[in-house]
């Protein structure tokens, strides 16, 4: 498949920012909408469900989930026709954050390097079949994939394609919350015996800053962006939805039927790659704010992680 701008372009919600700032419940919630499909995180696509056979937000392994078995063949033939080394080599070369001057360098000047224009060789396929296996959206269309990555890396990379129409869904929460989340001990169902990693308040801190100074910087270079705060998203969750799913083309008032007061009823399965283990929770979810960072983070951490966020905590609305 060769690159093509036109009116045919694929459109790409991507969801970005730092991980446990409420991704994976805003992810549900899209999901359940007629006129998207998620993939889940594409960034670990090749490593956690090509490879390893993790489990899919289906419960079903990867080659044995139906979806996935159908985009495998409508994308290369068979999984098996993937050069898997070469696309493992290719991710952790080009799809990370040290990469990201050469990234925007492409963005730029609209000239990506073949090493970038390969690995969106092995992307844009996946993105373009599973909207070709999930059918039409209700109006006819295409249907909205969703990709959930995160990361500024793989959401710059992807708007370097101009046969895709990448929206970037910039999520954001108080990053002594974020901080706070990653130091608890999760683990993870898909694969057996092995937990989230834990990062140290300081270190979430640093990552804040430039993971969402680095969306902004994306917007500043032409990328769609729509900003959604955790905190805002759980104060109005039908009107904060509603909101993202216009951004990405959808039309329309109220579009979370699904959404009713602080309970979400949940009935698509979600056909998603890695993220957190919260997809695989059941079909009726409260939405309750948490804040628990507010008495179980130690003050010490508090203060670090205020200190390095400080430049720009209020730029995103946060207090000091
Ligand atoms: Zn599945």
């Amino acid at each position: 498949m060769s690159p093509e701008q036109g009116p045919d372009r694929q459109t790409v919600l991507f969801i970005g920012g730092l991980g446990r700032s409420g991704t994976t419940l805003i992810e549900k919630l899209l999901n359940e909408l007629p006129q998207t499909q998620a993939v889940g995180e594409t960034v670990h696509l090749w490593e956690r469900g090509v490879r390893d056979q993790e489990r899919c937000g289906c419960g079903q392994p990867f080659t044995a989930c139906p979806h996935w078995g159908a985009v495998g063949e409508a994308a290369f033939g068979s999984w098996a026709n993937v050069d898997l080394d070469r696309v493992i080599d290719l991710r952790w070369k080009q799809d990370r954050s040290r990469m990201l001057p050469q990234i925007f360098r492409a963005l730029r000047s609209g000239r990506s390097s073949d090493e970038q224009n390969e690995y969106l060789g092995y992307l844009r396929p996946v993105l373009q079949a599973s909207a070709a296996v999930a059918g039409p959206s209700p109006d006819g269309g295409t249907k909205i994939i969703l990709d959930s990555s995160k990361h500024l890396s793989t959401a710059a990379l992807l708007a370097l394609d101009p046969s895709l129409d990448v929206r970037v869904l910039h999520v954001l929460r108080d990053p002594r919350g974020v901080a706070h989340s990653w130091t608890k001990v999760i683990d993870r169902p898909e694969a057996d015996g092995q937990s989230m990693p834990t990062y140290k308040p300081s270190r979430t801190a640093l990552r804040w800053v430039t993971d969402n100074l680095g969306f902004e910087a994306l917007a500043k270079l032409g990328v769609a962006t729509h900003r959604l705060r955790y905190e805002d998203f759980l104060a109005n969750p039908q009107a904060s939805m509603t909101a993202v799913a216009n951004f990405a083309g959808i039309a329309g008032h109220d579009l979370f039927p699904m959404i009713e007061g602080m309970t979400i009823h949940l009935q698509n399965p979600m056909h998603s790659i890695a993220g957190n283990p919260l997809r695989f929770d059941g079909d009726e979810i409260t939405l309750k704010l948490d804040d628990a960072w507010k008495t179980e983070l130690d003050a010490k951490a508090k203060a670090t992680v205020t200190r390095i966020t400080r430049p720009v905590l209020k730029r995103f609305g946060y207090q000091a």
